[in-house]
């Protein structure tokens, strides 16, 4: 009996068998991910070496990598996300003053913040050291991983704060006059006290209200963008004319195109981070009490920047947009407005003269010290002026549904990336998008940005090998899209908890319904441990030390001890009476 031939057909299952039916076979390395996921166990955990002082024992150790985003290790970013939740929920409607004493820094921390030296050191070795530019950025690019991914780890610590300011590229070199400096703005101006909680009011039958408030800040609009304006059930026309549905393929995008104000947009969102300092400076002086905050930055449709901030107390609106209208970030850049040379045509680097040359007649750019000098003294303008554009506020009371709503709301995309959730879907979208991008990529970043060779000056630091519009600063990035400051941004006096306290409130309970028999076990060393003094020492473990498992092994089992640790906790939850378990 013969069999019939199997003749593959469009649409049906491919032969067994065959190199199609292999390729659609699951992928090892993916079920691996995703049973990773399932459980919640870390995809990249980090590898430490830790050496107990006491018996010189070392061991290998390991600890969740921490990646705020998804796309790095969803465990890790939907775990700091609760916790971003929590923090903001515990702080908002704070009716006591948060306890501030810090404790000197543990061994362990001091030994991450060595090893974060070493690194910054290899990063400006690089820059020296005999290499092609590739290489450079490739080299640069690896070290900024490995100092991002010890930031990481630092922020599990108890470190309050952050080891290096915002911006790597914004060190200022030159002390600037004073009369240069931001000049402060028309507002009221009261001397700051120390209170951070906001006053409480007396309602009625004895009841005490705290409320509290939800702000965002919008940058200004650089022309009419189309939009789906909703009021109630009608749908309110756009500035072209149309009425926009809730999918239409043009939100978001210039309604004239040639007309935007690109440059704008891309200057306002490098400088965001910028005039959001300045606004809570200024909002704190106005009110005089040292306002909380907690919130998150994240991209409109048009695009732009803006964030959403629970602020403690509350202030009145009317002062809120004055604060908005008076809140300005100038830039003290030599001017940029218009370029001399073309990213086709670059200056040149000249070794005998040391410097960037005009490529034709050979004579040397101002240097940006001279650059600076150039501007004058007193009756010097800014290069720029990034303000901010509106400000929308409104009450909410503590422990209401519209206060677990506005939580979600401002940590909604905080695991994603800045232009993820933001991304364009359609060719106008998409469009927007390049156009905004091939801004930035030609606009100065930083003193150091190789893009000032456009502007007829040396960057700060010029040295061989500078190629305007490939420099690698973040801003110029698709991922960022201009705006390299911190997405999640929580006030020092919120809860008056770190991160790191935060996850030791989540072991607590887990530890009060184990009753103490498996206390430690839920993951490789705890933050109690980590921050334990003197006793162990860390340090980064080479990926090819003997000792170290490969990566697959090493999440295979974290996954069987947090499904056992799961099956444990659920059993011992189930043997206590309901009344003993903790709220
Ligand atoms: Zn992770
Ligand atoms: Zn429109
Ligand atoms: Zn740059």
């Amino acid at each position: 009996m013969t069999q019939p031939a199997l003749i593959p057909i469009a649409g049906e299952e491919p032969r067994p068998g065959s190199r199609a039916a292999r390729m659609r076979q699951p992928l090892a390395k993916e079920a691996l991910r995703q049973l990773a996921e399932n459980n919640g166990v870390c995809v990249r955990p980090v590898v430490l070496r830790r050496t107990d002082t006491f018996t010189g024992v070392t061991e290998i150790v390991e600890v969740p990598c921490g990646a705020t985003l998804a796309t790095k290790c969803k465990p890790c970013a939907e775990r700091g996300r609760r916790l971003r939740i929590q923090q903001i929920r515990e702080g908002w409607h704070l009716a006591d003053e948060p306890a501030i004493d810090p404790d000197p820094p543990t061994a362990a921390v001091l030994d991450l913040v060595a090893h974060r030296a070493h690194l910054e050191f290899d990063r400006e070795a690089a820059n020296y050291e005999p290499m092609t530019p590739d290489e450079r950025v490739a080299q640069v690019a690896g070290l900024d991983e490995a100092i991002e991914q010890v930031d990481d780890l630092l922020a599990e610590t108890n470190l309050r704060g952050h080891l290096t300011p915002r911006d790597r590229d914004e060190r200022p070199r030159r002390k600037r006059s004073t009369k240069r400096r931001q000049d402060s703005p028309d507002l009221p101006r009261l001397p700051v006290d120390g209170r951070t909680v906001g006053r409480a009011y007396a309602g009625r039958e004895g009841k005490t209200y705290r409320p509290s408030m939800l702000v965002t800040l919008t940058l200004d609009s650089h022309g009419p963008v189309h939009s789906h304006i909703r009021r109630g059930s009608y749908v309110a026309p756009c500035e072209c004319g149309t009425r926009h549905g809730q999918y239409d393929p043009k939100l978001g995008t210039p309604v004239n195109p040639d007309a935007y104000d690109y440059r704008r947009a891309a200057l306002d969102a490098i400088h965001f981070a910028r005039v959001m300092d300045r606004w809570w400076q200024n909002l704190r002086r106005a009110a005089g009490w040292n306002v909380q905050y907690a919130g998150a930055v994240e991209l409109q449709r048009r695009l732009a920047p803006h964030s959403h901030f629970a602020i403690r107390g509350t202030l009145p609106r009317r002062l809120l947009k004055q604060i908005a209208a008076a809140t300005y970030h100038q830039v003290w850049w030599p001017p940029f407005d218009r370029a001399t040379y073309s990213v086709d045509k670059p200056p040149v680097w000249d070794a005998d003269q040391g410097g960037y040359v005009d490529p034709k007649s050979r004579t040397l750019l101002p240097t940006w010290a001279e650059a600076l000098d150039a501007l004058g003294e007193t009756d010097a303008e800014p290069a720029y002026v990034a303000r901010l554009g509106r400000i929308d506020a409104r009450g909410i009371d503590s422990g209401t549904k519209d206060a677990e709503r506005a939580i979600h709301y401002v940590t909604k995309y905080v695991t994603k990336d800045l232009t993820e959730h933001a991304a364009p879907k359609t060719d106008p979208q998409r469009a927007h998008f390049d156009r905004l991008h091939a801004e930035l990529s030609t606009l100065p970043c930083s003193p150091s940005c190789a893009n000032w060779l456009l502007y007829n000056v040396q960057p700060d630091g010029a040295k061989a090998g500078l190629t305007p519009g490939r420099c690698t600063g973040k801003v110029h990035q698709r991922t960022t899209l201009g705006f390299t400051g911190r997405r999640v941004l929580v006030s020092r006096q919120w809860s008056g908890k770190t991160l790191a306290d935060h996850r030791a409130d989540d072991r607590s309970w887990v530890r009060a319904v184990l009753a103490g028999g498996l206390a430690d076990t839920e993951e490789s060393p705890s933050a109690t441990e980590f921050d334990s003094p003197k006793r162990f020492r860390f340090e980064m473990a080479r990926p090819d030390d003997p000792d170290v498992l490969p990566l697959e092994h090493r999440v295979l089992r974290a996954v069987s001890a947090r499904i056992r640790w799961r099956q444990q906790l659920a059993t011992a939850q189930a043997n206590l009476a309901p009344q003993q378990v903790a709220a």
